[in-house]
């Protein structure tokens, strides 16, 4: 098969990809390629919160200056820890205000009052930039989306294929993709939007089938990843997973193990860190209310569960003895006046009784039943290191949207993924088709395809272990060392356990399940090379020097990013450090 350019995913960043290539240049063949169903897989077709934000800067965002973006670029960078391409954060920045509108013509149901969009501040912003439909804000993009994508029919769309390799010589020359059978596609330019990698983690808010495709691929096409130790975690119901954040820690509910006993307030922790977990809800060490995430996965590692009671109050506590801002706080968030707040339970219910009812209708009656959370798995920060125009060290090869890094540092202010999608997979798009408009087709993909068909042939092995037991190990194995507490000898336990699983022989079993697993291994070991050698805390990376210890703090020998790739020679992933590129007139 031949295109102009290739898009990998079916999110919002493939499709806005897709639509900003065709309004480039409406000669183009584009393909989409698609592991699921279009619109029925990856997150943005998938994924829900309490009130899924969407980042801008609009005329009507404050502080209402001329430059208010700069405060917009400012938060990202600063926020992200000062490990991310600055200029990026600005084109984010810049890009918003156009991003949101495209959507919003597209017919996106952001809601608005008096037809100016509401924005509410999301943790880590100073101003409220988060723009909303609700519970479903990631949906309504996609549906929107694709809705448009529909009508071109100079978009030809692949579902059900898994692209497993992108085939380069000193440039992009095609890809190999599986559906019914193998397939080889010559293409100009690619554009990778594959998402996140959240199923190489046991506990994860991911869809299913989020292996780390993207980041696999362009490691062996000889990309360079960013940032990948800065993932996303927060405490999340097992059940439902729900991210617990908001209203559900602002009603100070009791945490216990499943031995019934109250943890927390060995740890220093006050009740007002727990209030304030509802506005920091990724785990950050530039938040105390870490501390609750680390207290969390300490009893877990220990073998309890751990659960949210909202019929009976923490001991000791008494809501009128909270300090006044959070009484006011509280009194804000009012949704159905009661006065009567004696558990935590009549405390959500008037401050979001839309909650109660959210996990009733999940068979989870809060008033009497515990929810069970645990530490999950949220959003990659890292990924393809890309430039202002959302290409990889690679000619020819594009990436947008999740799977990419260099725009986000180590704490993402929350809306700021979504908006991602949007700006860069605009500007992937366009610069891929200004790319594929001066490239030639220089016949080489038979050859170098055949050469990767070559090596699938050796995966399957009927003596070989059987595909679930390893897969369970890996993700059992990255839950419990790289994820909320990291440490030297942890991080050597995992790596470790991802070496052998390399060499151990799979089971015969369906080729790209097979794939998917070596994706995960190697963006796995990516993951895992890169928290090691970070040796201090920052954002979601906590690294301690024993499990049982306190997390290190900050230390400016790190105001670097570190990239993954592989060394052709050995074929091993290899970490560097790079100085990101700064805001002007800062050292
Ligand atoms: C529970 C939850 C809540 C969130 N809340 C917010 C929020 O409030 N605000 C915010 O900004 N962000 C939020 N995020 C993050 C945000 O939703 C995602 O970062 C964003 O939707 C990713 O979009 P994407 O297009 O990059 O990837 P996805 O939407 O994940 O799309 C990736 C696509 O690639 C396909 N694919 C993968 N591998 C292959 C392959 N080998 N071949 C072919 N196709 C492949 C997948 O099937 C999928 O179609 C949240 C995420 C989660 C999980």
């Amino acid at each position: 098969m031949r295109c102009d350019i290739l898009i990998i995913g079916g999110g919002a960043a493939a499709l806005r990809a897709a639509l900003a290539a065709y309004e480039k240049d409406n000669s183009l063949k584009i393909v989409i390629a698609v592991k699921g169903k279009l619109g029925k897989c990856g997150t943005t077709a998938l994924a829900y919160s309490d009130r899924m934000a969407f980042h801008a800067t609009l005329p009507t965002t404050p502080p209402f200056d001329r430059n208010n973006w700069k405060y917009h670029a400012m938060d990202i960078y600063e926020i992200g820890g000062c490990v991310s391409d600055y200029n990026l954060a600005e084109i984010l920045a810049k890009n918003s205000a156009e991003a949101f509108e495209y959507l919003d013509k597209l017919g996106v149901p952001f809601a608005k009052k008096d037809g100016v969009p509401v924005q509410f501040v999301t943790d880590g912003s100073i101003y409220p930039r988060a723009c909303y439909t609700g519970p479903d804000t990631a949906v309504q993009i996609e549906r929107a989306l694709l809705k448009k994508v529909y009508e071109i029919p100079n978009i030809q769309i692949l579902e059900d294929t898994m692209i497993t390799d992108i085939l380069v010589s000193d440039k992009v020359e095609g890809a190999i993709g599986l559906s019914k059978d193998i397939l080889f596609i010559e293409a100009k330019a690619i554009v990778v939007a594959t998402g996140g990698a959240g199923s190489i983690y046991k506990v994860n808010v991911f869809p299913a089938r989020m292996t780390g495709d993207g980041y696999a691929m362009a490691l062996r096409a000889g990309c360079e990843l960013v940032n990948m130790e800065f993932i996303q975690i927060g405490l999340s119901s097992v059940k439902t997973n729900l991210a617990c954040s908001g209203s559900i820690m602002r009603c100070i509910p009791r945490f216990i193990n499943s031995n019934g006993e109250e943890f927390l307030n060995k740890d220093n922790i006050t009740f007002e860190d727990i209030f304030n977990k509802g506005a920091t809800w990724p785990i950050s060490i530039e938040h105390k209310t870490c501390l609750i995430d680390i207290a969390v996965f300490r009893e877990i590692s220990k073998g309890k569960k751990v659960y949210l009671d909202f019929s009976n109050n923490p001991i000791n506590f008494n809501f009128d003895d909270l300090p006044n801002e959070i009484k006011e706080r509280y009194d804000s968030e009012i949704k159905e006046y009661s006065n009567n707040r004696k558990t935590p339970f009549s405390r959500l219910k008037e401050i979001n009784p839309q909650t109660i009812s959210w996990f009733k209708e999940r068979g989870i009656d809060l008033s009497k039943d515990l929810l069970e959370l645990a530490p999950a798995i949220q959003h990659f920060q890292g990924g393809i290191k890309i430039d202002k125009d959302a290409k990889s060290n690679i000619e020819g090869l594009f990436a947008c949207g999740e799977c990419a890094g260099g725009q986000h540092g180590a704490n993402r202010p929350g809306g700021n993924a979504l908006l991602d999608t949007q700006v860069f997979g605009k500007i992937a798009g366009e610069c891929a088709a200004i790319y594929a408009n001066q490239a030639t087709y220089s016949n080489k993909v038979n050859l170098l395809a055949k050469d990767k068909q070559r090596e699938y042939d050796k995966y399957n092995d009927e003596q070989g272990i059987e595909l679930k037991y390893l897969s369970n190990e890996l993700k059992e194995t990255m839950s419990t060392f790289a994820s909320v507490i990291r440490f030297e000898e942890g991080l050597n336990k995992a790596l470790d356990t991802i070496e052998r699983l390399k060499s151990t022989k799979i089971k015969h079993d369906k080729l790209s399940e097979i794939i998917e697993f070596k994706n995960m291994l190697l963006t796995a070991e990516a993951v895992v090379k890169t928290c090691m050698q970070r040796k201090e805390s920052r954002g979601p990376h906590l690294y301690f020097e024993q499990f049982e210890s306190q997390p290190l703090k900050r230390d400016s020998k790190y105001d670097v990013y570190f990239v993954a790739q592989i060394n052709k020679e050995n074929n091993r992933v290899e970490i560097y450090p790079k100085i990101p590129i700064r805001p002007q007139g800062d050292d």
